[in-house]
């Protein structure tokens, strides 16, 4: 079939920007490339009838991190990189609930937390690095982010815990309604979507890049880039981005439930919050590392099988608890780092991906240096 000279002027000029993926960097890059350069044509490609990565597949924490989680990422890539991704998280949560709104996207400020154990190892090693660690922190936040709060625990409802610490900053957001604002608003700036477009392949020519569909159509586009995340390996296999599978569960509602708010425990491997009068819990990824560095989408019985003991051990006791849903979705590591991979791989192509498990926060700030890495 031969396009007429509106189609091909209207729907098949090449765009100045094709990003492929419409999660929360896909979404913000676009909105922040077609800010700078109104004129132009941004398009974005989405393999699924609506976005399907881990943007509307997580937990909804608003968070910058624990302080067991950030004292690991202390002993494993120095303080400056804990404290330079801390940063950015936290100016990332400022700018997304300025941009969006909080009620627009379900944001709490309920407050985040961590439980430990009253013996365990890993608490020690919290109790040895907290004030050190609030010490660093309080030249990003003007004061200490965290405090004690172990008086707290009871009123949650939660019992087996003794200790747990506190951050009034954080909070939850609900997923599904932060993505449908961020539509909104590429909608408002006249970026272009095209959906159920499962990009193949790359071929970078001299003045503009091919984009192959799976449908075999082939797009141009004068430049792309990759906002695809834990997916990435499908069209970059050499690039060092590890996915990560993350497995949650949902409960039905349960009366007199008295948790409120974000929580975590073991450096972030489990997390746990309200959500529609019951327990959304997820992580236990590190029950089975190698066996979790996946894109397929499915939930196992050994990780499930943990997720609900934690609930029934510490935050619900009554047998009759029903689990309702169960799902997963892609994170994506670096494998020595955590830090978001942002760069040309190209001429014409480049990269904003490797959010790991916590970009719901950073995910504006990595997408405004994208969008910038693509206007050079
Ligand atoms: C279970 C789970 C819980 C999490 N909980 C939290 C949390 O509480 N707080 C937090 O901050 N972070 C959390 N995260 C991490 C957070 O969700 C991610 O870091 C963030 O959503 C990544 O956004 P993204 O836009 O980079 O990727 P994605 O949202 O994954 O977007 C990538 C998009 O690219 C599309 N795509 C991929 N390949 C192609 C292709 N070839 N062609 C076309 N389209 C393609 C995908 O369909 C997808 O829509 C969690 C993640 C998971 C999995």
């Amino acid at each position: 079939m031969s396009f007429s000279f509106w189609e091909q002027a209207t729907f098949h000029a090449p765009p100045r920007l094709t990003i492929v993926g419409a999660g929360i960097v896909g979404l913000w890059t676009a909105i922040h490339f077609k800010r700078r350069f109104p004129k132009s044509k941004v398009l974005v490609l989405e393999r699924g009838a609506n976005p399907g990565g881990a943007s509307v597949r997580n937990a909804g924490f608003a968070c910058f991190g624990s302080p067991s989680e950030l004292l690991a990422d202390t002993q494993n890539e120095g303080s400056d990189a804990m404290l330079r991704r801390v940063e950015e998280r936290w100016r990332g949560l400022l700018e997304m609930r300025a941009e969006l709104g909080d009620g627009a996207i379900g944001f709490e400020q309920t407050g985040g937390h961590e439980l430990y154990a009253s013996d365990s190892p890993l608490y020690k090693r919290v109790e040895e690095g907290f004030d050190k660690l609030n010490d660093e922190l309080r030249r990003i936040f003007g004061e200490p982010p965290f405090r004690w709060s172990n008086e707290r625990i009871e009123a949650f409802g939660i019992s087996g815990l003794l200790h747990m610490t506190r951050t009034d900053l954080e909070g939850p957001v609900h997923s599904g309604k932060l993505i449908a604002a961020l539509l909104l608003k590429a909608h408002e700036h006249g970026i272009q979507f095209r959906w159920n477009a499962v990009v193949t392949e790359l071929s970078e020519q001299a003045n503009h890049v091919l984009v192959r569909l799976n449908d075999s159509t082939v797009l141009k586009s004068e430049q792309v880039l990759l906002a695809t995340n834990g997916f990435t390996p499908d069209l970059l296999p050499d690039l060092d981005v590890v996915p990560a599978r993350g497995q949650v569960l949902l409960t039905e509602p349960i009366p007199g439930l008295r948790l409120r708010g974000t929580f975590h425990m073991e450096e972030g491997y489990y997390y746990f919050r309200d959500l529609n009068g019951g327990i959304l819990i997820g992580g236990g990824r590190h029950l089975d590392i190698e066996g979790e560095a996946t894109s397929n989408e499915g939930t196992t019985p050994m990780i499930q099988t943990a997720l609900e003991s934690i609930v029934r051990e510490h935050l619900c006791s009554d047998a009759s608890m029903q689990v309702c849903m169960r799902w997963s979705g892609t994170m994506a590591f670096g494998s020595r780092s955590k830090e978001p991979l942002v760069q040309r791989m190209s001429d014409r192509i480049g990269v904003a991906v490797r959010l790991s498990g916590m970009g719901v926060a950073i995910g504006i700030r990595v997408a405004r240096r994208a969008s910038e890495m693509m206007s050079e």
